[in-house]
């Protein structure tokens, strides 16, 4: 492999796509000065032309968008559904912070002897340091409300996955976004991930990844008192209280793991069934879970695609060793590709590593509970607290355990955790800090105070 550039890798095929080449410090810093200067005239910017020039780099989005989702096939290995809709998130949250520059008010204080006033200013140079996982929509959490603020954007993708980020830094400028607001620095995080974080004129990260680069990555921030969000891992438990309907659960369970073969931040990767439901459940979650198409991810039928390298593949394998107690799998093709079936282990003892550790992968573990206690102890066991889901038909029961689950994004009788007008964010160590909803450019701004004597 080598320092200066990095084949890129079609996931089902293990063909290579591209060879993109890989920024140094020499050009992060030349980066970094080029979007200090950039930052100087996109904050003078008036609100409503900034949200001008937004809209339209949504637009180019949704007239680009199945060109970028095909490239995400090509790139990730997703499947086409969920590529289309990731560019379309984009382009939705793009839309949605368009809004916001006009919105970023202040406030008026009464204080004696003046007027006291507040105001939202953006920091500088933004860097965004973001995984393989999702590419897209990451990237546009982390930039959609950062220019809205004011600031300057350089974005590390990841070395695996830079393509769709590259080109979006490319729609940006046909959309008309000044030279140097919108940067984004394809390298590795080790030389560019780390520069932006030691960089005195990056005034904040925005990270998304693992826990540990993450812990790294608020250390260095430290040093500099810099500003950080940190989305990490998590370990997200879905559970099943007997009272639930357990046909829309169990039907719901393969989807809220296995959606982007596991690689997903929020899946809900332990299924805790209460023990006198536990074999109905298992009896209508076996068919979901074999039917679960594995295939071709540009195929439109596709429920989910590969992983996403060869490394990848050996990490989740490593969780179901032999005589690990699978319980049954799906299927998975055969021939080139990072290709691992959907896989439930049951029963697992809670302190097997595949109860406790961020799998990443196609890999379930079912875990029975007695009772409403018992759910929310198994479900707060552990370092991370991102999602999660309650399945029951008592309105009580719901609030009680989802008051009682130390996580940041719940569903009840649904797995969906992100929408792009509520915030996101973990508890513990899954990040510090939200993105998306309402008042997501408040991390992206210092809020100012200034004092107008009236006295004569
Ligand atoms: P990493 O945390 O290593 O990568 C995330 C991003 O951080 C990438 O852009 C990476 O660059 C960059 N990075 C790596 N090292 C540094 C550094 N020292 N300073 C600054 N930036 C850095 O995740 P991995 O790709 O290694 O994935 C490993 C595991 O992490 C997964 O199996 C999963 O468990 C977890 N993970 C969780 C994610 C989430 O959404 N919560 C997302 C991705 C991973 P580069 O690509 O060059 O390494």
């Amino acid at each position: 492999m080598s320092d200066t550039s990095y084949d890129v890798v079609n996931p089902a095929t293990e063909e290579v796509l591209t060879t993109v080449p890989l920024a140094d410090v020499e050009q992060t810093d030349a980066a970094v000065a080029r979007a200090r200067r950039a930052f100087e005239s996109w904050r003078t910017v008036a609100p409503a032309d900034r949200g001008r020039l937004l809209r339209r780099f949504a637009e180019q989005v949704d007239a680009h968008a199945e060109e970028l989702a095909q490239l995400e096939v090509r790139n990730s290995g997703h499947t086409i559904g969920n590529a289309r809709w990731e560019a379309g998130n984009v382009r939705d949250v793009l839309t949605y912070y368009s809004a916001a520059p006009e919105r970023l008010i202040g406030k008026q204080i009464p204080v004696a002897g003046g007027v006291d006033v507040t105001f939202h200013e953006p920091l500088g140079v933004v860097g965004a340091i973001v995984p393989w996982n999702f590419p897209m929509p990451i990237a546009g959490w982390a930039f959609a409300p950062a220019l809205a603020a004011g600031n300057a954007v350089v974005l590390k993708p990841a070395e695996l996955t830079p393509l769709t980020a590259m080109r979006l830094a490319e729609l940006a400028l046909e959309a008309g976004l000044p030279e140097g607001v919108f940067t984004v620095l394809p390298g590795k995080g080790t030389v560019v991930g780390q520069r932006l974080v030691e960089h005195p004129d990056v005034r904040k990260i925005v990270f998304t990844g693992s826990t540990e680069v993450g812990k790294g990555v608020m250390r260095g921030c430290a040093d500099r008192v810099k500003r950080v969000t940190l989305e990490l891992g998590g370990k997200s438990a879905n559970v099943v209280f007997a009272d639930a309907d357990l046909e829309k659960a169990a039907a719901g369970a393969p989807g809220a793991v296995f959606d982007n073969a596991g690689q997903d931040c929020c899946a809900r990767s332990r299924i805790l069934v209460q023990r006198s439901a536990y074999d109905r459940f298992m009896a209508l979650l076996e068919p979901a879970v074999t039917g679960f198409r594995v295939e071709d991810p540009a195929m439109d039928t596709a429920q989910m695609g590969p992983l996403i390298s060869r490394g990848q593949w050996e990490r989740v394998s490593s969780y179901v060793p032999d005589d690990a107690p699978v319980a049954f799998r799906g299927t998975a093709p055969d021939g080139p590709g990072f290709w691992f079936p959907p896989t439930v282990l049951a029963p697992v003892d809670p302190a097997d590593r595949a109860v406790t550790d961020e799998i990443f992968g196609p890999v379930v573990a079912v875990v029975p509970f007695e009772d409403e206690d018992d759910a929310v102890r198994i479900a707060n066991q552990g370092e991370y607290g991102l999602s999660g889901s309650i399945w029951t038909r008592d309105l009580g029961r719901a609030l009680r355990v989802s008051r009682g689950i130390e996580a940041g994004n719940l569903s009840v009788n649904s797995n969906s955790s992100v929408r792009y007008s509520t915030p996101f964010g973990g508890f513990k160590q899954s990040g510090l800090g939200r993105e998306l909803g309402p008042d997501a450019l408040h991390s992206f701004t210092e809020e100012k105070n200034v004092f107008l004597s009236t006295e004569v």
